[in-house]
């Protein structure tokens, strides 16, 4: 078997198709020999390799070894040097580079092959003993931290200590005898702690390199990474070794990361950054903060002609926006990795659109192209323009959007923070971040940084998740001591209210108001593509007119749910629900409902406006009536008061609705059979409210809908009152109204007997939030404890309440829709209307999943409008 493949030259034996077994940075690094672009020469190890190696309890097998020896010597062969010659050495570097790219997660080591030997032969053959030490001390200090576990700040401790001995602020100020000496140090950090010498055998090196890059493919780093981007499913992480070239060469060389368009804005405009004098790590680390990639126009103008040459080459080679390395070895470039770039949603949907007014794509990749999550930072809330903005500092805009937050100052603290309250925004402060923050920053709001440019890591992270994030603000100083941060002069205490703006950089103190944005442009353009090619409709679940009129802003077409029991927590309403609730007979009942019915009739009368002939379903009342009544003795005590019966009945009435298990109890369709005038009050709000829109002018389509049955007699029992009380009532007006009547499919019984209960339903809806509860026996409330536990455990690959359990639920979802269509079909010759209302119905996994059962549409919250569009698309094509 082939374990080796070679690149360099203007050959390689792999190909940019080959990720699966190259990785993505192996497969590109030979795409670019094949198409002509500056490459060192190198070798990947394939990820079969890492596989291989836990097979054989972490030893690399031997048959690999000799192409290792083999790939070697021809990159030995073209760069005119050998590995481990002790007058003029080939340094190596080694990188891993899984199928996917999981920046920062895995770990990269320069300069192998220096020993104490050969860097005296760099120092002589290049005539520079300072680039020489400064190589060494580097490769000890990420040898040592990344193959041998030491501790970086142990090296980083020895840096400043020397830095401050010579009173110089950068490193570049520290001249080779400086660096020798720090190259002494470093070795004795590394003794302490590895308790053996520096290798002095550079076979030795690149083997425990190797032997890292694939262990870190099991690091916490990248398992955690992997969790939380549910990446599944690889081999694990192919090794790049290739030639090393030399950005810390002097002024005429240096290294640089960029994109060939904005990722932010999507702008195209070439976009990055560079340091001159320094190798590749320091601008990713954003401990030095470096130059924009404009400013080499002028200190390097024919290597920058020459990159920008290379982008234009990249996008049209890949027809898609690059995010690219380089090297500059006095004042020769080479390109050392490209791959697709991260980008913001914003940047997405931009470059996706322009990509096909250049020619590059055409529509159906363009819509395919956009991660419909991603959308969702197009939907980020902006600062309010009407707000008293006074920014008290400016960082760099590396992640749009704006959020408010408490501030805390370690990734560890926010993850504290949010287990015990997971309401509240946060927003990370630091200096900077590392792969390690990773889970804080996952659950922060926004990311604050003092360093770093826009390659940091915190810019990439925060950009790839549609983080709001500002980078390299240096007004911001951090005291974790002291639990405070100080803005330019104003003292913030950690849990105090910060606001950013990643889309400017500012930073301002307290709470700012925001509001949401509008599809305009790019965003409507790409939209409207999205909606030729999907197959779904896409309705929201709305039961305001407000959110109504947000959702069909976003292009929804309909309500899909529209929850009543939000309508009775209103003023004025909860106490008359109350009453109702209390009350010991039906005509008391049915004088409290008296109350709430006019002013529900209202509410319906809105969203059926907002909805303009679009389809309503509305839900009758569906939650434990006991979520209704106040709990607390001094609550209980002004109910008594305001209903004017002694507090004592009250707390007899609270404990008789008292349920073991309420969402298995008193609701649903529950509640009607035993209160019909429940449902009479409602329907009647709902077909008056459409008489009177109707007679407005306005075209209307309700559609009543039953929750929680299990079986077709529940359905019939309320189905029969429903259409006396709407016939009554347009008899009574005159006017005929065109309604349905339909039920949710959330009991896994009612899945399961979809036939009988389509007899009775003119559509169906899943409710899969309790589809999801009943067929686990999970209580939807009550996952907390256990599902971290059982996706760390990979009991369950993702959470089914997020994501449909297509294994499980989906089954049911299936027979529902298969037996209630067939039933609909034979017996009336109709097509039966199916959709889903649960969560699921904004999840672009669950809408695919959604799209193959064949449903008509889906249902989710006005913010997931646009998501579900994009991604009812791409499961159409
Ligand atoms: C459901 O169960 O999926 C549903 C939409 O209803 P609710 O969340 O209101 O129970
Ligand atoms: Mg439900």
């Amino acid at each position: 078997t082939k374990y080796v493949y070679f690149f360099g030259g203007k050959t390689a034996e792999g190909n940019g198709q080959m990720r699966d077994l190259l990785g993505g940075k192996g497969a590109n690094l030979a795409e670019m020999c094949l198409i002509g672009i500056p490459v060192p020469p190198g070798f990947t190890i394939t990820t079969e390799v890492c596989a291989a190696y836990y097979e054989h309890g972490k030893k690399i097998p031997e048959e690999v070894l000799p192409q290792i020896d083999e790939a070697l010597k021809r990159v030995e062969a073209l760069v005119g040097k050998k590995f481990g010659d002790s007058a003029d050495p080939l340094l190596v570097s080694v990188r891993s580079g899984a199928a996917l790219s999981m920046p920062g997660m895995m770990n990269t080591i320069l300069n192998l092959g220096l020993t104490d030997a050969s860097v005296e032969g760099l120092a002589r053959k290049t005539n520079n003993p300072r680039f020489a030490y400064d190589s060494y001390r580097r490769l000890i200090d990420m040898f040592g931290s990344t193959a041998m576990g030491v501790d970086h700040d142990h090296f980083e401790h020895e840096l400043q200590q020397m830095k401050e001995a010579k009173g110089v602020k950068l490193d570049t100020d520290l001249n080779a005898e400086d660096l020798k000496e720090l190259v002494r140090r470093y070795k004795a950090v590394y003794r302490k702690h590895v308790g053996d010498d520096f290798p002095q055998d550079p076979r030795k090196q690149l083997m425990l390199a190797i032997q890292a890059v694939f262990n870190s493919w099991m690091g916490k780093k990248a398992v955690e990474y992997r969790r939380i981007e549910r990446i599944t499913g690889l081999k694990g992480t192919a090794v790049n070794v290739q030639a090393m070239v030399f950005g810390n060469m002097g002024n005429t060389s240096g290294t640089g990361v960029a994109f060939t368009r904005d990722p932010n804005t999507g702008e195209n405009v070439f976009y990055g950054d560079y340091l001159i004098n320094a190798q590749g790590e320091d601008v990713v680390a954003g401990i030095r903060t470096p130059e924009p990639i404009s400013r080499l126009k002028e200190v390097m103008p024919q290597v920058y002609e020459q990159l920008c040459d290379i982008r234009q080459k990249l996008e049209q080679h890949y027809k898609d926006m690059q995010d690219i390395e380089f090297t500059v070895q006095e004042g020769v470039l080479y390109m050392l990795q490209t791959r697709a770039g991260k980008r913001t949603g914003t940047a997405a949907v931009r470059i996706a659109v322009d990509m096909v007014r250049e020619g590059l794509i055409d529509e159906r990749t363009a819509v395919l192209r956009v991660n419909p999550e991603s959308l969702n930072h197009l939907l980020l809330p902006q600062l309010d323009p009407k707000a008293n903005i006074k920014p008290v500092a400016q960082g760099i805009a590396a992640s749009p959007g704006a959020a408010s937050g408490i501030v805390l100052l370690s990734a560890d603290a926010v993850v504290e923070h949010h287990e015990k309250h997971p309401q509240d925004p946060i927003i990370l402060v630091r200096k900077e971040t590392s792969p390690e923050d990773v889970a804080g920053m996952h659950l922060a709001v926004g990311i604050l940084t003092s360093t770093g440019g826009k390659s940091s890591h915190a810019a990439v992270v925060a950009r790839g998740w549609g983080k709001p994030c500002v980078v390299g603000c240096e007004a911001v100083k951090i005291s974790e001591e002291a639990g405070t941060i100080t803005i330019a002069g104003h003292t913030v205490k950690a849990g105090e209210y910060i606001t950013i703006n990643g889309t400017t950089g500012d930073v301002m103190i307290g709470k700012v108001p925001t509001v949401l944005p509008k599809i305009t442009g790019d965003f409507a353009t790409l939209m409207e593509w999205a909606d030729k090619y999907r197959k779904l409709r896409v309705r929201t679940n709305a039961d305001s007119p407000a959110d109504a009129a947000k959702a069909r802003e976003f292009g929804a077409e309909g309500i899909g749910l529209c929850r009543t029991e939000h309508m009775f927590f209103g003023e004025g309403r909860i106490l008359a629900m109350r009453e109702m609730i209390l009350a010991s007979d039906e005509a008391g009942r049915r004088a409290a409902l008296a109350k709430i019915e006019p002013l529900q009739r209202e509410d319906f009368i809105g969203i059926f406006e907002a909805m303009d002939g679009y389809p309503v379903t509305i839900r009758l009342l569906d939650p434990p009536l006991h979520e209704f009544l106040p709990h607390d003795h001094a609550a209980q005590e002004e109910l008594a008061q305001s209903l004017g019966v002694p507090v004592a009945k009250i707390k007899e009435r609270v404990d008789e609705l008292h349920e073991f298990n309420p969402m298995m109890g008193f609701r649903g369709c529950r509640l009607p059979i035993v209160y019909p005038e429940i449902a009479e009050m409602q329907v009647r709000a709902i077909i008056e409210a459409a008489i009177e829109v109707h007679r407005r002018g306005k075209k209307v389509l309700p559609e009543i809908m039953v929750p929680l049955v299990g079986t077709i007699e529940e359905l019939r029992f309320i189905k029969q009152r429903i259409v006396a009380v709407a016939e009554e009532c347009m008899a009574k007006a005159g006017v005929r109204i065109e309604y349905q009547i339909g039920t949710m499919i959330e009991v896994p019984r009612a899945a399961l007997t979809a036939d009988q209960i389509a007899e009775d339903a003119e559509f169906f809806s899943f409710g899969t939030n309790d589809l999801t509860q009943m067929t686990f026996g999970f209580s939807r409330d009550d996952i907390k404890s256990f599902m971290p536990t059982y996706l760390r455990e990979k009991i369950l690959p993702v959470d089914p309440f997020q994501s449909i359990d297509v294994k499980g639920v989906g089954q049911l979802i299936e027979i529902g829709v298969r037996k209630g269509r067939e039933s609909r079909q034979s017996k009336y010759g109709q097509h039966l209307k199916v959709g889903i209302c649960g969560e699921h119905g904004g999840d672009p996994d669950s809408i695919r999943f959604c799209h193959q059962v064949g449903m008509d549409y889906v249902s989710c919250s006005p913010f997931r409008v646009p998501i579900a569009r994009l991604a009812a698309a791409q499961a159409a094509l």
